[in-house]
């Protein structure tokens, strides 16, 4: 029987199909890492639990716990649910941590409402003091920064992916392979499935470490090429402001704020973009902001760390052409 520590850390590592563990997985077990132990929480299809078992050693789990399932690749949320329940039962963990993602925040509400636990979604860091785990929130649109605590309980902390630079040291994980009983309550199943074949080599944008974002600057869909091959100078993913993407230079799913994305990157980088409210709500935790803008009195200044008051169609081109001349 493992033994777990009393500051045990649960982080539930997602595991993509192909049997990858989910980039965010990273951020999770370094967050985890400086409030106490991670244990890892792995749900895989039958056959993948030791090799991302292995990998989330490999990002500093000392205690990795393994579920292997077909349900893992043809129900939605339940089978995360279910191994939650059933680790914490096991771990008595302080704290679980699990990613802000789609799926997975959708496990941590479940899970938080099945054990009545509390829930802190979209933390930007965690955090201890003498009463136990806190939760660090970048909120109104990035305008206050503040902290969360429980009351009672163990807390389910969702963290927003890319938002934390920790990283724990590698371990040779102890892997221990979790029993977990089916709920078989209501839930969606996957029925087919179709590989999205990447149209691009430029990294995703969540998560991404450095983001190039376009607005209503650019002024149409040809000139929005110019976000695209500054980001590909910088190897960043591309962004665009909810003005830019409503005009129908880039596709929704590019959309950087409030309703969009929400980037922690290293670098974010705002060409032509205002930045609104809405708009600051989905970058303002990047470490580093770099914009240009031909309004010195816009408001994205206000949050910049690096700001140029120029023509994007004239200092873009000569960006690119600096960072191809520094690669030579
Ligand atoms: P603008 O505000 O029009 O700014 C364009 C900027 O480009 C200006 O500052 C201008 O000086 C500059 N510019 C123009 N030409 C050049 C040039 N040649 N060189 C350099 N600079 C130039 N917005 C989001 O982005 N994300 C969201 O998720 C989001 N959600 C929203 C939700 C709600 C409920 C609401 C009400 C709004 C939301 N918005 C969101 C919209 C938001 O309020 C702004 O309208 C939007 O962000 C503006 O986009 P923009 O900065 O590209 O455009």
């Amino acid at each position: 029987m493992t033994n777990f520590a009393a500051n045990s850390i649960l982080v539930l590592a997602e595991v993509m199909r192909s049997g990858a563990l989910a980039k965010s997985a990273a951020g999770l077990l370094g967050a985890a890492s400086v409030v106490g132990a991670p244990v890892a929480l792995v749900v895989t299809q039958p056959g993948q639990g030791q090799a991302a078992a292995q990998a989330a050693g490999s990002l500093g789990a000392a205690q990795v716990l393994v579920v292997e399932t077909e349900a893992a690749g043809s129900v939605l949320t339940a089978p995360l649910v279910d191994a939650l329940v059933s680790a914490a039962e096991l771990v008595r963990p302080e704290a679980v941590l699990v990613s802000n993602s789609v799926e997975a925040r959708d496990a941590a509400a479940r899970f938080a409402v099945r054990t009545a636990s509390a829930l802190a979604v979209d933390a930007i860091g965690v955090d201890r003091d003498e009463e136990g785990i806190i939760a660090r929130h970048s909120v109104y649109g990035g305008g206050y920064n503040v902290d969360s605590a429980v009351t009672f309980g163990s807390p389910v902390i969702t963290l927003r992916q890319g938002a934390v630079d920790t990283r724990a040291e590698a371990a040779t994980p102890v892997v221990t392979t979790l029993e977990v009983v089916s709920t078989a309550g209501p839930a969606a199943s996957v029925v087919s499935f179709a590989e999205v074949e990447g149209t691009s080599n430029r990294p995703e944008l969540r998560g991404a470490a450095k983001v190039v974002s376009g607005g209503r600057g650019l002024g149409s869909t040809e000139n929005f090429v110019l976000v695209e091959e500054l980001a590909d100078a910088l190897g960043a993913a591309v962004g665009a402001s909810r003005a830019a993407v409503d005009a129908g230079y880039i596709p929704s799913t590019h959309q950087v704020g409030q309703t969009g994305v929400s980037v922690s990157p290293q670098l974010y980088v705002a060409l032509g973009i205002s930045g609104a409210i809405q708009h600051r709500a989905g970058m303002q935790t990047a470490k580093t902001i770099v914009a240009i803008n031909k309004d010195s009195d816009a408001p994205i200044f206000e949050i910049a760390d690096f700001g140029v008051v120029g023509d994007v169609f004239t200092v873009v081109p000569k960006l690119i052409a600096a960072l191809g001349e520094k690669k030579a």
